[in-house]
């Protein structure tokens, strides 16, 4: 066995932000019409996605005309295309989708502002690559593409010239490339046109690979962003290689290999980098030990099955009635956990990953969705039967919540509206934690069941947007129905802290006016970890999707603690 080995995966690896957009996209138009989807030219570049997509029924073709129907949607790709070709085929009776990447746009702008202002564009790129095609075409101009500095430096002479880069293209080469340009022009704009996205994940590329004896680049052999990120990780590591799947993956190379990074292109699904890990950690003697492995198979069902879910909901509940001090009812306490549980599970049903990997994980992942219905089903009843044994307000209520969050995932209108899941989840835990006790004890709302429902309905739509901004980031899909999709990241975190910063006022002002301080105190205590989990999450350090779970419902359990030690 080799030694074992330290291995650290990229924080940026995986689908960039383009990439997760255009799936997202053509996911979605697979989901809701009924009609043919063609891509012009394959999505991304990675055979695994693309199988994935051609089982959908969304094909890629190579020109408009492999298109016999009318009754069809073509969808632009991330990479974008020439403003002559798009002219071309929106004269046509297809419906069009535009899923060019908003990062390639403004490439597309640069250069037609620059050169209707008279400048030549010079692009530093793969002459033969989509994108660059697609730039070519803003150019109104004179417009020369080169490889980098050695192409740049036989340039023809130009007055003036506005030198730009391929989104994805190398630091090091574009600036190279302009320096030699400079020569041949009277007067050269440099636009470092290279994406953010890239830019993060070449620096991190860059700092990693230098300390590591071996570099795992996961990605398409024919994707031209992972081939670009190989060349660099081979320039500076001390043994670097490129695969598409784990299977590639030999003992030998994990030889002599203390520390090991692992990185991929802006094509590679992170499913598919997990499968390498799991394959890297196996071959380097970095495989858990088998009580550890139970232990984390354990929790993953613990996680997925929602059960922790429903313990949170339990804990909140407590939080609610001691919030409004009502006695502790375990009925009501059960029917929360059970009301959480069916709706979680109804939503995991309905769930879906940007691309399933393969035919075995498929099956699987469709006799899981069964389980998930069923489950949901019988669980619902329950806590509707028993919200029956709690008066017939806490049913009627109960039986009206439960119905609309079964329904709501399967495209009740109110799904269109921006943040709607975020909001239908809060209310729901809302009324079975807090409102449900204050009902069941006085037959009525009073004022501190309004509290108790302001506050548990504010700190779930908390939990709700931030269970979506760990799956925008996992490759699942995520529509305008979730805060984070909708409002985007800047506007979401300064939603949450303004939450947050709104509840510990509130708090605050409680225990200044002598209202249960005890119980605000322990609560306010309880909000720090909530600012702690929000500049984790704000700083990018996102955990995998089971560990960010359970992060996020700890909240509650660690509130009904605090509340239950004073
Ligand atoms: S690499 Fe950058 S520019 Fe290209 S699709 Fe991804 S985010 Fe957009």
């Amino acid at each position: 066995m080799s030694e074992r080995a330290q291995i650290t995966v990229a924080k940026s690896a995986g689908f960039c932000p383009g990439v997760k957009n255009a799936i997202d996209k053509v996911l979605e138009l697979a989901k809701h019409s009924k009609k043919s989807i063609y891509t012009l030219g394959p999505l991304i570049h990675n055979k695994q996605v693309i199988e994935t997509l051609r089982e959908k029924n969304i094909s890629a073709v190579s020109s408009v005309d492999e298109i016999k129907t009318s009754d069809a949607i073509l969808v632009i790709r991330a990479h974008g295309i020439p403003p002559a070709e798009e002219a071309k085929i929106r004269a046509l009776t297809l419906e069009v989708v535009d899923a060019t990447c908003p990062l390639v746009k403004r490439v597309q702008e640069n250069i037609r502002d620059h050169s209707r202002r008279g400048y030549a564009t010079i692009i530093v790129g793969d002459r033969d690559h989509a994108e660059v095609i697609g730039l070519m075409g803003y150019a109104e101009g004179p417009c020369h593409v080169v490889s980098g500095p050695e192409e740049a430096a036989a340039l023809p002479r130009m007055e003036k010239a506005n030198i730009v880069a391929q989104t994805t293209q190398e630091a090091d080469v574009f600036f190279a490339a302009a320096e030699a340009a400079r020569k041949a022009c009277g007067e050269l704009i440099v636009s470092n046109t290279i994406c953010n996205p890239t830019k993060q994940r070449q620096t991190e590329t860059v700092e990693f690979s230098r300390n590591s004896d071996l570099v795992i680049v996961v990605g398409g052999k024919n994707s031209a962003n992972t081939a670009r990120l190989f060349q660099i990780c081979e320039r500076l590591a001390k043994k670097a290689v490129h695969i598409e799947r784990e299977d590639e993956l030999r003992e030998e190379l994990f030889k002599g290999a203390a520390k090991v990074f692992i990185t991929a292109g802006a094509s590679t699904p992170s499913w598919m980098i997990e499968k390498v890990l799991e394959k890297a950690r196996e071959l380097s003697g970095r495989a858990e030990s088998p009580l550890a492995e139970k232990f984390s198979f354990a929790w993953k069902l613990v996680v997925t099955g929602s059960l922790y879910t429903a313990l949170a909901a339990v804990a909140l509940t407590y939080v609610c009635m001691k919030l409004e001090g009502t006695p502790v009812s375990r009925k009501l306490l059960l029917m929360a956990g059970l009301f959480a549980f069916s709706l979680h599970m109804a939503n995991r049903a309905v769930e879906k990953g940007a691309a399933a990997p393969d035919k075995a994980r498929n099956l699987l992942f469709v006799r899981y969705k069964t389980f998930s219905r069923a489950s949901a089903l019988v669980t619902g009843m329950l806590a509707v039967l028993l919200s029956a044994a709690l008066g017939w307000k806490v049913f009627l209520a109960a039986a009206f919540f439960w119905a609309a969050g079964m329904m709501y995932p399967y495209k009740l209108p109110l799904a269109a509206f921006p943040a709607s899941k975020d909001t239908v989840t809060a209310l729901g835990w809302a009324f079975m934690c807090a409102w449900a006790p204050g009902l069941w004890h006085a037959g009525t709302a009073s004022k501190s069941t309004h509290l108790a429902v302001l506050f548990a309905f504010l700190l779930v739509f908390m939990r709700s947007v931030l269970s979506g901004v760990i799956n925008a980031h996992s490759d699942m899909i995520v529509g305008k129905e979730n805060f984070y999709k909708a409002a985007g990241p800047r506007l979401t975190y300064a939603a949450l802290f303004s939450i947050l910063a709104f509840l510990a006022a509130t708090l605050l002002a409680l225990k200044g006016l002598g209202w249960k301080p005890h119980l605000a105190a322990a609560l306010l205590t309880g909000l720090v970890y909530y600012l702690g989990l929000l500049l984790f999450f704000l700083l990018r350090r996102l955990p995998e999707r089971i560990t960010a779970e359970t992060l996020i419902d700890t909240q509650f359990i660690l509130l009904a603690l605090l509340a239950w030690a004073v």
